[in-house]
């Protein structure tokens, strides 16, 4: 059989790169399939090197919130390059998204930006650490926090896709300084805080989990995290790079109401471009160079062309606030599903908040990564093919959220939901 471009491309991207990818889990090995090469993408639908299109519920893992090639981010890319990309200096620009982030952000007092999520957490262990003096870290199994060496253990996304429990390379003296509990359970990570007693510095979290497919942290668990660190002088970050400016305009903070001490923000902020930031306390953030000892830089942290895309996409959000829309649409496309696969006596379960959503193959929704990694693998990968086959684009693993934005109208939906129900029944 005649090869697709897609075929030729990645037997091509093989010998450049390890597994022909610059980031795991594109690469589909874990369903057996080979990934699908992209030359465009406009609003909600992708097109492939073979010119097939799909209906796109990933976003570039988040980002497309206004849709791909939003004409208001375009606009604002185009004018910019006139101007130059990055002068390795100081610009307005950066001052301008620093204040549409800590407008909706009230515990951001301060603000550095990077270049991706893995660097904005990456400052932050390094920041907690340097400010309390201690050592010792608590993450949650089936969180992921980016690629950090302190915080690939137990991680979830790619890290899970490929059963891998932690990486190698990373020294096991680093590793013991980060100890891994149950998400959303209060009484494990009681007891962990109590043992590591006062070399704990720092509690990291996603509030609403999006690396595990998508779990919602209970409000209660949240708020242990709170007292426990005020308890212990840690500090709580909260990881909210994929939920920052996804679930709501204040991220998840907003919406349980609880203050962390430090938040790392990368993915929409970015507006597609290679952005992260993290920030916090004052007090905090003034311990970094060049008011503090505790260093962190960028040669192209708050480049010209990053800042303009995030700020046509934070100023257009912030007008529009499409929250509730998007997490109307989201229930609209998950309920149907779900219909579709009570018909097929399989069992399904979903959560949705703003423009991010998940579901499981299992009849109640799982609370943990245990819960997870028990619903059912196989029929994910055939809902997936099956899906793929009919030009719908979800993530390729159980271990992954959807992400929905405003360009999925409502008649892009029912189109979906006309796929989906002919994939459906096709499994
Ligand atoms: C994506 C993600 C990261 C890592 O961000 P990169 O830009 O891929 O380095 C960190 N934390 C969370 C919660 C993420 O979803």
């Amino acid at each position: 059989m005649k090869k697709t471009k897609s075929e030729i491309l990645f037997d091509q991207a093989q010998g450049l790169m390890p597994g022909g990818v610059n980031s795991p889990v594109r690469a589909f090995k874990n369903i057996n399939k080979n990934p699908i090469f992209f030359k465009s993408a406009k609003g909600s639908i992708l097109l492939d090197e073979d010119d097939n299109e799909y209906i796109d519920f990933v976003g570039s893992w988040g980002p497309m919130i206004l849709g791909h090639s939003n004409p208001i981010i375009v606009k604002a890319l185009k004018k910019q390059l006139d101007y130059g990309v990055s002068y390795g200096a100081p610009t307005s620009l950066e001052n301008q998204l620093a204040t549409l982030i800590q407008d909706q952000f009230p515990t951001i007092e301060k603000i550095r930006m990077v270049n991706s999520g893995t660097e904005a957490t990456m400052s932050c262990i390094r920041l907690a650490r340097g400010y309390t003096g201690k050592n010792k870290i608590i993450k949650f199994t089936g969180c992921y926090h980016g690629h950090v060496d302190s915080l690939l253990v137990r991680a979830g996304s790619g890290v899970s896709t490929f059963g891998l429990p932690d990486s190698p390379g990373i020294p096991k003296d680093l590793a013991q300084l980060t100890h891994s509990c149950c998400y959303n359970d209060i009484e494990e990570v009681k007891s962990i805080a109590n043992e590591i007693g006062n070399d704990l510095a720092a509690i990291i979290v996603e509030p609403v989990a999006g690396n595990m497919g998508f779990i919602p942290g209970d409000i209660d668990f949240l708020k242990t995290l709170r007292n426990l660190c005020n308890r212990n002088n840690a500090l709580l970050i909260f990881d909210e790079v994929m939920s920052g400016f996804r679930v709501s305009l204040g991220g998840a903070q907003e919406i349980y109401n609880i203050k962390p001490d430090l938040t790392a923000l990368g993915k929409v902020i970015g507006g597609g471009l290679p952005v992260g930031a993290f920030g916090g306390k004052e007090k905090i953030m003034n311990q970094l160079a060049p008011l503090g000892p505790i260093y962190q830089a960028g040669t192209l942290s708050g480049n010209s062309l990053a800042m303009s895309a995030g700020i046509a996409l934070l100023s257009t959000l912030i007008k529009e606030n499409p929250f509730q829309d998007l997490e109307n649409a989201s229930n609209h496309l998950l309920s149907s599903m779900k219909n579709m696969f009570k018909e097929k006596g399989m069992p399904f379960s979903s959560a949705t908040m703003g423009g991010m959503f998940g579901f499981f193959f299992s009849s109640t929704l799982p609370k943990n990564y245990k819960e997870v990694s028990q619903t059912d693998e196989n029929l994910f990968k055939k809902f997936f093919i099956s899906a793929l086959n009919h030009g719908i684009y979800f993530a390729p693993s159980k271990y992954e959220s959807g992400f929905i934005s405003t360009a999925h109208n409502q008649e892009i939906l029912e189109i979906a939901l006309e796929k989906l129900d002919l994939a459906i029944k096709e499994i």
